[in-house]
């Protein structure tokens, strides 16, 4: 089992609990919301198939689709059944339906291509600050690029803008706004954070250090 294709799993989990409204009430401060998220990506991961346990960019003629992996077989009940008593979720339907959607993001995820490394760029996420491999956001989403000329929401010599994010951030900003939201509110990395969802997710993020909070079970490939 790899490690990195665990903790990217994970990290999508929590992306869906974050963005949940009731994951407030289901756990109290920031440290329950850790142990939540890891005790959920384990009861969900260990429900899917090896095909996708192992997903990669070389592999990813071989793994499935979301929506063409029987998660309602194969979902463990303790998944379900606590998402339902926490409130998370209404009923076991909604909780596959969560678990569709982690495995979808984890799924494009791990099939990704490597990002491409640059000399001129930082090091560290500008979310996270974990150092690990950077894509570059459009602060600006070039899908609308030409309506925020037209609109004159921003001046041209503004839509090169980028951020460096790491994957799981970088997903996460697309997660909760909108490219015309972005484009129109939230084109800097201060003013995305100051979404208390990405505050959220920054906090839960930076203390993941890939790989180096070993479990028994997912530990770091030699
Ligand atoms: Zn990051
Ligand atoms: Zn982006």
């Amino acid at each position: 089992m790899s490690s990195t294709q665990f903790l990217l799993f994970r990290d999508c989990m929590a992306q869906q609990l974050i963005s949940r409204q009731k994951i407030d009430t289901a756990t109290g401060d920031s440290s329950e919301l850790d142990d939540f998220v890891d005790f959920l990506a384990e009861e969900g991961w260990s429900g899917l198939p090896l095909s996708l346990h192992e997903a990669t960019y070389q592999s990813r003629a071989e793994v499935p689709e979301a929506d063409e992996v029987d998660l309602e077989s194969g979902v463990s009940p303790t998944f379900t059944d606590t998402l339902v008593s926490y409130g998370v979720v209404e009923d076991v339907d909604d909780a596959v339906k969560l678990l569709r959607k982690v495995v979808e993001a984890y799924r494009a995820e791990a099939c990704a291509p490597p990002p491409v490394w640059s000399s001129t760029r930082t090091k560290e996420c500008e979310i996270c600050e974990r150092e690990v491999p950077l894509t570059y956001h459009h602060l600006i989403p070039k899908s609308v690029h030409e309506k925020v000329v037209k609109k004159g929401w921003h001046d041209e010599s503004m839509l090169g803008s980028v951020a460096w994010l790491c994957r799981p951030c970088h997903s996460m900003v697309h997660h909760v706004a909108r490219c015309e939201e972005l484009a129109k509110e939230y084109y800097t990395i201060e003013l995305l954070l100051q979404r208390e969802d990405i505050q959220k997710w920054q906090k839960y993020a930076s203390k993941q250090r890939w790989g180096s909070r070993p479990k028994k079970v997912y530990r770091a490939p030699v």
